[in-house]
């Protein structure tokens, strides 16, 4: 894509009303605009990185057999009666409204009770299971507080994902392989090795639930860890009794913030049974049908990411997200030749399937530069005076500063492999 082209501009000034530094660095760069607290558009950039966090995940869950479909906003107030869950008291995130027409409606924080109350339509026996559906859903919620940027919002993106299994075996099994999947989107994010399975509340069928957490001080979370156990515990459910369970004593564990970026709920048959969501068995009996529930909060994870890829000059994304993999900078200063030279790798790198993004505006170098650093993408090439005549480009590599040297053959080699990566 050409700079030129972008509509959206960098900005210098931090917006006053921001204090999240991941909101004031994806404001400044122009991947998100701010509507009001707590509710931020995605812009061109933003979208990019969004869609590809979600593709890592969607791979994910397609590799678990999850299928994607895409439920309603505008929800049934009897859905979440039944469960005893439309009121205020027992969800204080509610945004609700009535319809012109006469009766009330809620706007989805949540999908578990109208996704349930649909299987039925779909779950009649055991032949049918076992089934797991997900979507990526803009959920709505009336959060007090709104000023850890887009990690905490009104409106944000969230996958969740549901199973729904036949009996117990099939049902840890799966829940178990939603771990697994979880770890390696987190490593394929590059944020693996800070984030922790961690023991927490609102377990409904088991004691605690498994949130994952991952370590910044952004975060909103308090955790306890022990890494080399591999434990982690949430410390809202942190008591002797949890210690003793998990098998871990106080002193073994060190406290960090953390920020939830996902939680997994194993509901047993307690959700079907409040539902009325059963199957027919093999002997014919109706039998409740064991579930669970799994949600990645899909923009926090951008947000998340912002907060630790990045330094005093900008954003530094991983190579798995960044909107384009090379940032080109044409320093021709009006040199009419050195300009076609530059349009030619352009084109060379779009030939090639590598994703670019063409500064190919008439503005100064070191504005150039800056506003390459505050973008963040993760390689720089540069094209300047002695590129052209020696042939060599220089590369910076936005994480480390590094800097090579390349010709115009190695400088494709180099992407079209992290292509195919
Ligand atoms: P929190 O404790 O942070 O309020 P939650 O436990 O209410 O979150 P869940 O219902 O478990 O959230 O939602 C699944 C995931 O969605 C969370 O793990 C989190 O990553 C994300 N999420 C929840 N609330 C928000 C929000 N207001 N803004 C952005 N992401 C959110
Ligand atoms: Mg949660």
């Amino acid at each position: 894509m050409k700079q030129s082209r972008l509509f959206t501009k960098t900005r210098k000034e931090v917006p006053a009303d921001e204090v999240a530094k991941n909101a004031q660095l994806l404001i400044r760069a122009g991947y998100v605009y701010k509507e009001m607290a707590g509710v931020y558009a995605y812009l061109p950039l933003g979208l990019m990185v969004l869609e590809k966090i979600k593709g890592i995940i969607r791979e994910e869950m397609d590799a678990l057999g999850g299928q994607e479909l895409i439920m309603t906003s505008l929800q049934r107030k009897e859905v979440w009666e039944r469960t005893d869950r439309w009121s205020d008291e027992a969800v204080d995130v509610w945004f609700k409204s009535t319809l012109n027409a006469g009766g009330d409606i809620g706007f989805g924080w949540s999908h578990e009770e109208p996704i349930a109350e649909m299987m039925k339509n779909y779950i009649t026996s055991y032949k049918d299971l076992p089934i797991a559906v997900y979507q990526f859903q803009t959920k709505l919620r009336n959060e007090l507080r709104a000023k850890s940027g887009v990690m905490r919002g009104r409106e944000f993106v969230m996958k969740d994902m549901y199973s729904f299994s036949v009996g117990e075996e099939d049902h840890t099994q799966f829940y178990n392989a939603v771990i697994d999947a979880y770890t390696r989107v987190f490593d394929r994010l590059g944020i693996g090795e800070d984030t922790f399975v961690t023991f927490a509340s609102g377990g409904a069928f088991t004691k605690f639930s498994h949130e994952f957490q991952t370590v910044t001080d952004a975060g909103e979370d308090v955790i306890y860890i022990n890494r080399e156990k591999g434990i982690a515990i949430n410390a809202e459910v942190l008591s002797d009794d949890s210690l003793n369970d998990l098998g871990v004593s106080r002193d073994e564990l060190t406290e960090v913030k953390t920020a939830e970026v996902g939680n997994i709920f194993n509901f047993g048959r307690q959700k079907a049974e409040d539902v009325g969501l059963s199957y027919r068995s093999e002997s014919g009996e109706d039998v409740p049908v064991w579930m669970g529930s799994y949600g990645i909060g899909v923009t926090r994870l951008l947000g998340v990411l912002v907060e630790k890829f990045s330094d005093d000059r900008g954003i530094s994304w991983p190579a798995s997200v960044a909107p384009f993999t090379v940032h080109l900078v044409e320093l021709s200063g009006g040199d009419r030749e050195l300009k076609d030279f530059a349009d030619g790798i352009y084109q060379g790198l779009l030939d090639r399937g590598i994703e670019a993004l063409y500064d190919d505006r008439d503005v100064r170098a070191g504005e150039k530069f800056a506003d390459s650093d505050l973008m963040g993408l993760p390689y720089r090439v540069i094209i300047g005076k002695r590129t052209k005549e020696e042939g060599k480009f220089e590369i910076v590599e936005r994480a480390t500063g590094e800097v090579t040297l390349l010709s115009e053959d190695e400088l494709y080699e180099k992407f079209v492999t992290s292509v195919s990566k």
